[in-house]
């Protein structure tokens, strides 16, 4: 007779939550995994027809985690929906720097992609359909406490709070992780004193598959190629950094107004923007944790770590320590050690955190130096782009991390899901 209710429970079924139950339910299908869900979304009620929306969020995925999806058997029905990104464009507004990489140097159809987040929700949940993961939504975690051998968890589902025992808990509860909070693990918030606009934008000329990074006096701005309806190629997702008060004045202005705005500081490389769709805005912080486990409990996705979205690396680096996790879970299992041990869980953390530092250390000062207006920092920064294109060893050292594949390499046995290794498929 099992000891636990359950083996591993997930608090939190958004984009980590579900992965890491799909992933475990793919690699190690002897565990029981039980996924806990606030939002009302459930594998049994899915809706049968997808139309992509022209105000849907989206989420660039490296190269490195295509491969990590075509492991997990997800990526056939993902890239229904995904925009291939064939080239990005790095550049400093007003200066001369700029640099270009291509998915053709690298011999490969793409850098990465670009899918919408409504999209890989929804593929994750018919993908989950199949498996014994049990799935419980709404419903909510609500702690937890230590008992032999493993955790008990409060869970409220409408009036009831009930406790499930399981081996570990996982949270993956997002950026704003009231239960990392309450578990008492130390999180580090750094404030940028910027926001985050996100909106799609439609443009008369063709993103011809190019993700642009653009660096302004103002700070940064990312656009990635998307396909919205009645417009493959002319539609773009936007993710624009600004300060309070330029915030403040673009909100204020009508939709062809923020157009004229947008077209000011991005210039003509997409041509005239004709059209922004909703708009919404958050304050930007770089979170992360000194330590993502604890006996009983890890840490996943943005409850671990969230960074700025310019550099497009939040959910990329989470899928890869998804896959960390996994590893360590499938050896647990085959060691017959219990899964909350921190024999298990450290060794997530030792073999995730190089990656972990370098990502949140690349990505933040890509944020820090190239968001700031200082005339010599514009300089260094016009120096290290073209020194970016004239160093090959420098070019693809910066390829490799945009393309998710520039950290270690871990991978599942048995089943080959990697993160680090060499582009094995090409379309
Ligand atoms: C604007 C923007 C653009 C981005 N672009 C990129 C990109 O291009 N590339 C990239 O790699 N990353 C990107 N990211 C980061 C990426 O979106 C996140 O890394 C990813 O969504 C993290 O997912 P998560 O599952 O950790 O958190 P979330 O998506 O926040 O999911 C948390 C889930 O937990 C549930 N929940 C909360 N509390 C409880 C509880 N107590 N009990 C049960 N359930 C609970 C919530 O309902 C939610 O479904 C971007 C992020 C933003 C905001």
């Amino acid at each position: 007779m099992n000891r636990f209710d359950t083996d591993i429970i997930i608090a939190g079924g958004g984009l980590a939550g579900a992965t890491l139950a799909l992933a475990l339910s793919r690699v190690v299908p002897s565990l029981r995994v039980t996924v806990v869900e606030a939002y009302p979304l459930s594998t049994d009620a899915l809706p049968e027809d997808y139309q992509p929306s022209y105000d849907a969020r989206s989420t660039a995925l490296a190269w490195g985690s295509r491969l990590i999806f075509e492991e997990l058997g997800l990526w056939q029905r993902l890239s229904e929906h995904a925009t291939p990104i064939r080239q990005i464009h790095v550049s400093d507004r007003g200066r001369f720097g700029a640099t270009r990489l291509t998915a053709e140097e690298h011999g490969q159809a793409a850098l990465g992609y670009v899918a919408d987040n409504r999209w890989m929700g929804l593929s994750l949940m018919r993908e989950l359909q199949g498996t014994q993961v049990q799935w419980r939504a709404p419903a909510e975690v609500l702690g937890m406490s230590s008992q032999a051998g493993g955790v008990s968890v409060a869970v409220k589902a409408g009036e009831d709070v009930v406790q499930v025992s399981a081996q570990c808990l996982v949270v993956a509860d997002g950026g704003r992780s009231g239960l990392r909070e309450s578990l008492g693990f130390q999180a580090r918030h750094d404030n940028y004193g910027q926001n985050a606009l996100i909106t799609n934008v439609s443009t008369s000329d063709s993103h011809r598959f190019t993700a642009f990074e653009r660096f302004t006096d103002a700070g940064p701005m990312a656009l990635l190629p998307g396909g919205a309806p009645g417009c493959p190629g002319h539609q773009s997702a936007l993710v624009w950094t600004l300060s309070d008060s330029a915030l403040e004045a673009l909100l204020g202005l009508d939709s062809e107004g923020r157009c004229q705005r947008l077209q000011d500081r991005f210039g003509w490389r997409l041509g005239r923007f004709t059209r922004m769709g909703e708009v919404s805005h958050y304050p930007l912080k770089l979170t992360t944790v000194a330590e993502p486990v604890r006996p009983g409990v890890a840490l996943v996705g943005n409850a671990a770590h969230t960074l700025h979205p310019v550099a497009g690396q939040g959910f990329n680096l989470a899928l890869r320590g998804l896959v960390t996790l996994v590893e360590q879970f499938q050896i647990g299992v085959e060691q017959g050690r219990p899964l909350g041990d921190l024999g298990v869980l450290g060794g997530y953390q030792r073999a995730h955190q190089q990656d972990w530092q370098q990502t949140v250390r690349f990505s933040d000062s890509l944020i820090r130096i190239f968001g700031q207006a200082s005339a010599p920092l514009a300089a260094a920064r016009d120096a290290g782009l073209m020194g970016l294109d004239l160093l090959p060893g420098a070019k693809r050292w910066f390829a490799r991390r945009a393309m998710g594949v520039g950290g270690r390499k871990p991978v599942i046995r048995g089943h080959g899901v990697g993160t680090g290794t060499e582009p094995a498929h090409h379309e």
